[in-house]
Parts: structure tokens; sequence; C-alpha cells
């Protein structure tokens, strides 16, 4: 990161794509997520050189998705990577 100026949103198009990969529920409570509260979490933040990767991307409903970042993003890796192993063997 040069200028500590880091980018929050993920494009919309990788966005589609993880709604295509996840469906519609929520990763971390297994709920429907109502269409406004759908959201992309970085599973490693931009902020520590994560990527928009697919793979470093995964949906979460709006109250995970605070709380995932109010416990801290390190809690939550080892839930969220065993999910993307599990669905890359399926690809
Ligand atoms: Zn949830
Ligand atoms: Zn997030």
């Amino acid at each position: 990161m040069e200028n500590g100026t880091f980018r929050h949103g993920v494009p919309i198009a990788i966005k589609q794509d993880i709604y295509n990969r996840d469906g519609i529920d929520c990763k971390l409570c297994f709920n429907e997520i109502k269409e406004g509260d759908k959201q992309v979490h970085h599973i490693i933040p931009v902020s520590n050189q994560g990527t928009d990767d697919m793979n470093n991307l995964i949906l979460l409903c709006r109250q995970c998705h605070l709380l995932v970042h109010k416990e801290g993003c390190e809690k939550f890796y080892n839930k969220f990577y065993s999910y993307i192993q599990e669905i890359e063997y399926k690809i």
C-alpha cells in the first residue's frame, strides 16, 4: 500500500460473482439474507493486503458482518477459509 488509502468497496461485478457462488444464506449464521442486507466481506482485510479475489471474499448478512468486524476478522479466518476450501473442491 503506497499511500494509506484503501479501497473499501468491492467492484459490483465481483459482488455478483460472490452472490452467484454463495447463494442467499449467510456463511456465518446460515440464515437466509434479505436482499438489502447482503454484504461481501474480505476474509483478509484490504488493509492487511487482502485482495478482491474470489477466495478472499465471502457473503455475510449485515448483522454478522458487523459482528465479525467488532470481534476482529482474525478470529474468523479459519472458519471462513474452511468454507472457501470446501467450495473450491466442488468447482
Ligand atoms: Zn449472518
Ligand atoms: Zn468485512
